[in-house]
């Protein structure tokens, strides 16, 4: 299982909710959320629908917003948002609201509740913090909090790309101290993350670049 980082990158246990089960829950807009976030893990998906909406490259909104590290457990390239200087909150967070709401990456959309995906599969399990913040909506199901914030649309492009993350690390790690495993990393970043236009969808995108990614790796590895 793929485990998405909740508020402050803190690993959700609980169990599963139904979709049709109640999510009693409305966003206040207090920002909390936003203050003191330096955990902010990007997919590959999340970072094009940013560049899409700045009107820039991914690799321009990475150079200039994200932090790149390779995963010590996944072995895999990573990219996170860094925070604002002065005050380490999230640097989109500008008079106590979201500057890029439409396109915000799928933890801020799916916040308060985290998310298990499958590696094998994709199957989806949302989780939900507790206490809840916010405030109430009496009534309210999960299946529509999914719905209202977005999430529901990118579902598929998300448990894609847990899938082939998940098979991406698994090769990588089994090759962590091959003397090929640098460049392996460099071209996995590029299929995972750089090599989009904003002008085209993701999803064609992304499966022409892992459809072009594995036999790079096999014989780089070989
Ligand atoms: S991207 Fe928007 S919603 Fe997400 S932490 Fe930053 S300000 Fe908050
Ligand atoms: S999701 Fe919760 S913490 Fe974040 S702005 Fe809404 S009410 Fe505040």
């Amino acid at each position: 299982m793929k485990v998405e980082p909740g508020r402050a990158g803190e690993i959700l246990e609980g169990t599963p909710l139904a979709l049709e089960e109640p999510f009693p829950f409305v966003c206040a807009g207090c920002g909390d959320c936003c203050r003191e976030r330096r955990d902010l893990v990007l997919s590959g998906y999340d970072l094009y629908r940013l560049a899409r909406w700045l009107r820039l490259s991914p690799r321009t909104v990475a150079a200039a917003f994200c932090k790149s590290y390779l995963g010590e457990q996944t072995c895999l390239p990573t990219l996170c948002l860094t925070p604002n200087p002065h005050t380490g909150d999230c640097r989109f967070l500008e008079g106590g609201a979201c500057q890029l709401h439409p396109a915000r990456p799928l933890a801020c959309a799916l916040y308060p509740l985290g998310q298990r995906i499958d590696g094998a599969t994709g199957a989806v399990e949302y989780i939900a913090q507790t206490p809840l913040c916010g405030a109430a909506a009496p009534g309210a199901t999960l299946r529509e909090y999914l719905q209202n914030a977005g999430v529901t649309d990118r579902a598929g492009v998300d448990a894609r790309w847990a899938v082939e993350c998940t098979r991406l690390s698994r090769l990588m790690q089994a090759h962590r101290d091959h003397p090929h495993f640098a460049p392996a990393a460099r071209r996995a970043a590029k299929a995972l993350y750089f090599q989009y236009t904003t002008r085209e969808e993701f999803y064609p995108q992304f499966q022409q670049n892992m459809a072009q990614l594995w036999p790079v790796l096999d014989r780089l590895f070989a």
